[in-house]
């Protein structure tokens, strides 16, 4: 069992502060746990909104949730992962055992959420402190750090061609917005699909849209430039933002000949949800992803549900069974079907975490990962 080790870390200390990097003390990794070098972290808007105080989480902690890197030590018992294994990490360790876990909803599981809403591991305590005093783990993992100790449920090895850098964002925004096509909507080859908010999980929609053959896909945003980068991943369509839902929606009815099988909200809007609903057809869905703020509520027009068997699918980590998915995912990357390589759209060291935080407040940055371990970063096709 290794000792204790030191890890460099963004701290955020309170809500409304910026990150600031520490040496931290990491505990061994416990039983059932993994020690795992940081080889990239994808910097994602959920960080973002721990630092506002829109989500809620004991500090200190550190933040992070979205990485991959190689698996340095095990604790007793680990048997899915040996040292040297390269792993992307899941913030949602299935326990396997509970009732959702048992109805095939891993993603829903009722052992894992209360633990990463408590800033610990799945035993409820945290392996990082700093003289002494707890700093709490964000969503289980807290990858923005050169280590992390996390749960072997958390550990999904990877082939070893596939870069980091790309597979962290599977971690998180890819997984998030393909699974929703894939998984939550069970998109079919031809089925009409809309996805509002062009963001990392938007455009990861729309891959994954494009890599199962439908068609048309209408990308909806504001912004000019991402309708363009939406078309350079597969959209056939693009919508801008007209100001209203009710006009957004007529103008993805318009494109896509009639309203589409499924609308990919990717934003956390009410009037982007209701754009969504109003632009699907008869038997249509919204699939809803975006995470709103706690308290807001979405209008609908409740006579054209049944008239037109309308319907909305929530969808939280692409309804994603991580250890196959990851996999698959990857698995398409590297044959060239899924152009992930796109979604990441700069690298900075871990000392840039607040310039990422701040492109991804301006809306600027698809994703910007962060290269905690400078010295190997993966092999590049
Ligand atoms: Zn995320
Ligand atoms: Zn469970």
């Amino acid at each position: 069992m290794p000792p204790t080790v030191r890890s460099q870390a963004a701290v955020l200390e309170k809500v409304g502060a910026s990150l600031q990097l520490a040496e931290l003390d990491l505990a061994a990794p416990g039983p059932q746990e993994v020690l795992v070098r940081i080889h990239a972290s994808g910097v994602c808007h959920s960080d973002l909104s721990v630092m506002t105080g829109v989500i809620g989480t004991p500090l200190p902690a550190v933040l992070g949730h979205e990485a991959a890197g190689v698996v340095e030590a095990v604790g007793p018992g680990v048997t899915r992962v040996v040292p040297g294994d390269h792993v992307v990490l899941s913030w949602s360790p299935s326990c396997g055992a509970c009732d959702e876990c048992l109805r095939d909803l891993p993603q829903l599981c009722t052992a894992a959420w209360p633990a990463m809403f408590a800033g610990g591991l799945l035993d409820g305590t945290s392996r990082l402190s700093r003289a002494g005093e707890p700093v709490y783990h964000y969503s289980l993992i807290s990858s923005f750090a050169e280590r992390a100790v996390v749960s072997e449920r958390s550990c999904v090895v990877i082939p070893r061609e596939a870069p980091f850098e790309v597979a962290s964002i599977v971690g998180c925004a890819v997984t998030t917005g393909v699974g929703a096509v894939w998984n939550t909507a069970r998109v079919r080859p031809g089925d009409r699909v809309a996805v509002l908010g062009i963001g990392g999980v938007g455009l990861s929609a729309v891959m994954g849209a494009a890599a199962v053959g439908a068609w048309p896909i209408v990308a909806v945003d504001r912004v000019p430039d991402k309708l363009e980068l939406a078309r350079s991943c597969g959209a056939t369509h693009a919508v801008q933002w007209a100001g209203s839902a009710e006009d957004t929606a007529e103008a993805i009815r318009s494109a896509s000949g009639g309203g589409v099988d499924y609308a990919v909200e990717a934003i956390g809007r009410p009037e982007v949800g209701l754009a969504a609903f109003l632009s699907t057809r008869a038997r249509g869905a919204a699939v809803l992803i975006g995470i709103s703020k706690e308290g807001e509520t979405l209008d609908l027009p409740l006579l054209s549900i049944p008239r037109l068997e309308r319907r909305v699918l929530g969808s939280i980590y692409g309804s994603a069974r991580p250890e196959r998915d990851f996999r698959l995912i990857l698995d398409l990357y590297l044959a060239g079907r899924l152009p992930l390589d796109r979604l990441v759209s700069g690298r900075l060291p871990l000392d840039g975490v607040n310039e990422a935080l701040e492109l991804v407040r301006a809306g600027l940055a698809t994703r910007t990962v962060l290269l905690p371990t400078t010295e190997a970063t993966g092999s590049h096709r």
